[in-house]
This record gives structure tokens, C-alpha cells and sequence, in this order.
């Protein structure tokens, strides 16, 4: 069964001079009062323009960074709407609020094709509560509803749940379907061999998609500060790396269990080491080789050639989490070799998500080589792990 079995496509929606209420997710990093990456907004626009042309008055609404409850120039929509208008050279008409007269006010104004813009749903602190009178309140502003927002489909919040059930006409965005349907290729029955491979700093953010993922891997890398904590459950010295002391034990475990289930689990065998974050360069070490004061803050070459080879013939390859602290140059060369290799694997249908590892790949301008970069960190995990999204889930029926 499909991810979007009884869910509307907005290819399918009546729009013609109605009110569309799109949620978007339009939650991007600001450089002051201009938008720093604007990866989110220019994936929300075939949606956007698809509802245009087809003379849809459209309402955007979005969260943006974590204001406490209140209005908060700080996490006002204006710099995101500034790049939306500039990037498809229209106007975007800004409300003061969410709801009440201001938006009401200017969404009545809308003609077909044109689009007006909310502000920031989270100054109000019902948003996260999913609260119903804010829903209804939200439902004045819109005839129908289409859910383009993966990166936040994973919360029930009033935008993505509540507001969804209160439109009789409900569609998932282009945006949402191109994800569900690449996703759900790893979810479901991964064409094999099946190649996962995690990073990043924390076991304890990824236990239930490693979990998920030893049902159904043939084999499974693991690289970035989490292959820390799985060295030292193995024994090893990690020196002043970061290792989560309280998930060794786990790490034992999900190291038995692959072992049991014949899973190649590759972990790194050198690292690029320093004294300190800071370093301005690093030193190659085999994992057998840290000192007392060492970090370990990369995957060394060798393990890169290791990654590389396992993925050889693979047929899916999903990953999470870059291999090292690659925001510093000398400790990129780990996350660097892996989007490489993935970016030239033949006949592979290769995803990677998480917004830190995006980020990398992006940077790297390997991003168009793989066949689907996802929009949404914590969703693509919930989704593998095969937990419901309550933004999905609100979109079926
Ligand atoms: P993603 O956003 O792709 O899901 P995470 O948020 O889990 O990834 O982890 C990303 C962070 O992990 C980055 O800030 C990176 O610098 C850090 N990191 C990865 N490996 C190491 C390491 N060996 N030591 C310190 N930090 C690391
Ligand atoms: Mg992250």
C-alpha cells in the first residue's frame, strides 16, 4: 500500500476563486532580516504556483523559529515572505497575525491569483496545543487546505492536524507527495541491498529509526560522534571524544542484534582526531590509537573507502547524520567522502535527510545527484521508523 492511499493530491483540487490555506514550511535560518538558506521556500513553490494558475486565492502559513508564546519581531514571516515574492516575482501581501481582523481583512481582499502570506502561527501558543478554538479560527481564513509542510508533518499542532480536519476539501501539496512517495520506498519493502547509513552526535536522537532500520538493512554504517559511543561499547580508548556513557549498554545490544540478524554493521576503523573542536587541523588515527586527550571528530580515509565499498551494488541507500563535525574544514573530509560516493553510485535509488546532513551535501552541490533530498530532519526519521504523521494522517478520509 502506497503512503498516499486515500489522500487528495492538490492536482485534484477544486480551486478556481476559492481560498486555499497552504501550510508550508517556511521555518528557514535568518542572517538578521534576510533568510540565510532558502531551500524550504523554493520547494514550496510548484505547489504555490500550481494553485495560482489555476486562479486559487492562496493563504501561506508557517512557523518560524521558537518565539515564547507571543508576537516577536525577531520570528516575524516578513523576511520569508520577502524571498517568497522575490523568488517568483509576485507580490505577497503580509498580515499582522494569524487570525483575527487583520488576516481576515486581508485575505478578503485577495483576487484570484494572488497570494497573501500569516504570520508566524506560533506567536500564538494554541499552535503547538492543536487547540480547536484556534483551528476555527484559522478555518475563517480558507474554502479548502492542502498540507505542503513535510518538516513539520510529524507534529500535531493546529496547522498541520486540527485545521486539516476542518476542510471537507484536503490535499497533500507536491512537495508532501514527492517526500511520502521516496520515503515510503525505504519504509515499506527496500529494494535490496538496502544501505543505511547514520552520523551526527547523538545515538539517543536516533534509536528508533536504528531500531526500524535492523528489521530491514543488509547493511548499516555508522560514522559521526554517534560511532563514538558504539567504539566505546566495543572497549575502546575514545579519549575526550563525544561518547553517550549512558547508552553504551543499548550500543551492545543493537551491536548483538546485528549480529544475530547478519547484518554487515560497519563502523569506522581510523578517525580524524584534535585536541579541541577548535583545531585548525587534524590528525588520522587508527580507532585503536586515541590518546587520553583526543577526539575523535571525523571519519578517517580509510573508513570513507570502507562506506564506499559497502554501498557497491546497493539498490537503496538512505542517510542521516554527517560522519564528523563537518562544519569545521578539517574535520569535513568525512561527510565530504560519503556524499561523494553516494553522488556517484549507478543505479541506486539513494535519499538523504536530516537537515545537517542536507546541509553538507548541499553544500558540497552534490544535492541534485541523488535521487531524493528530504525537506524534513525529524519527519524522514518518523516516517522510517514507521510511526504515523499526525499532518499525513489528517489528510486521509
Ligand atoms: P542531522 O541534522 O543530519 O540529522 P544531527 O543533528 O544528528 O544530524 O547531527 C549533526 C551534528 O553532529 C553536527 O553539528 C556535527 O558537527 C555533529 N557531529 C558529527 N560527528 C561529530 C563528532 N565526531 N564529534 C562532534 N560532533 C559531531
Ligand atoms: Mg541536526
Amino acid at each position: 500500500m502506497s503512503m498516499l492511499d486515500g489522500i487528495q493530491s492538490v492536482r485534484d483540487l477544486e480551486v478556481a476563486g476559492r481560498r486555499v490555506f497552504v501550510r508550508v514550511d517556511f521555518n528557514v535560518p535568518l542572517e538578521g532580516k534576510t533568510v540565510a538558506d532558502d531551500t524550504r521556500i523554493r520547494a514550496a513553490i510548484p505547489t504555490l504556483k500550481l494553485l495560482l494558475d489555476k486562479g486559487a486565492r492562496v493563504v501561506i502559513a508557517s512557523h518560524l523559529g521558537r518565539p515564547k508564546g507571543g508576537p516577536d519581531a525577531k520570528y516575524s514571516m516578513e523576511p520569508a515572505a520577502h524571498k517568497l515574492a522575490e523568488l517568483m516575482s509576485l507580490d505577497v501581501i503580509l498580515a499582522d497575525d494569524c487570525i483575527g481582523d487583520g488576516p481576515k481583512k486581508v485575505v478578503g481582499d485577495l483576487r484570484d491569483g494572488q497570494i497573501a502570506c500569516l504570520e508566524n502561527l506560533r506567536f500564538h501558543p494554541e499552535e503547538e496545543k492543536n487547540d480547536e478554538a484556534f483551528c476555527r479560527e484559522l478555518a475563517k481564513l480558507s474554502d479548502a487546505y492542502v498540507n505542503d509542510a513535510f518538516g513539520a508533518a510529524h507534529r500535531a499542532h493546529a496547522s498541520v492536524a486540527g485545521l486539516a480536519k476542518l476542510h471537507r476539501d484536503r490535499a497533500a501539496g507536491l512537495l508532501l507527495e514527492a517526500e511520502l512517495s521516496a520515503l515510503g520506498r525505504v519504509r515499506g519493502e527496500p529494494e535490496r541491498p538496502f544501505v543505511a547509513i547514520l552520523g551526527g552526535a547523538k545515538v539517543s536522537d536516533k534509536i528508533g529509526v536504528l531500531d526500524a532500520l535492523l528489521t530491514k538493512v543488509d547493511v548499516l554504517i555508522i560514522g559521526g560522534a554517534m560511532a563514538n559511543t558504539f567504539l566505546a561499547a566495543k572497549g575502546l580508548t575514545m579519549g575526550k571524544s563525544l561518547v553517550e556513557e549512558d547508552k553504551l549498554a543499548l550500543a551492545r545490544t543493537i551491536l548483538t542484534r546485528a549480529d544475530e540478524k547478519k547484518i554487515a554493521l560497519v563502523l569506522p576503523d581510523d578517525v580524524v582526531a584534535a585536541e579541541s573542536v577548535d583545531a585548525t587541523s587534524g590528525r588520522v588515527l587508527d580507532v585503536t590509537a586515541l590518546g587520553a586527550t583526543d577526539m575523535a571528530l571525523d571519519i578517517g580515509p580509510r573508513s570513507v573507502a570502507a562506506a564506499t565499498k559497502a554501498c557497491a551494488g546497493a539498490k537503496t541507500v538512505f542517510w542521516n547524520g554527517p560522519m564528523g563535525l563537518f562544519e569545521k574544514a578539517p574535520f569535513a573530509g568525512g561527510t565530504q567522502g560519503v556524499a561523494k560516493a553516494l553522488s556517484e553510485l549507478v543505479g541506486a535509488f539513494t535519499i538523504v535527510g536530516g537537515g545537517d546532513s542536507v546541509a553538507a551535501v548541499q553544500e558540497a552541490g552534490l544535492a541534485s545527484l541523488f535521487s531524493h533530498v528530504s525537506t524534513g530532519g525529524g519527519a524522514s526519521l518518523e516516517l522510517i521508523e514507521g510511526r504515523k504523521l499526525p499532518g499525513v494522517e489528517a489528510l486521509r478520509g
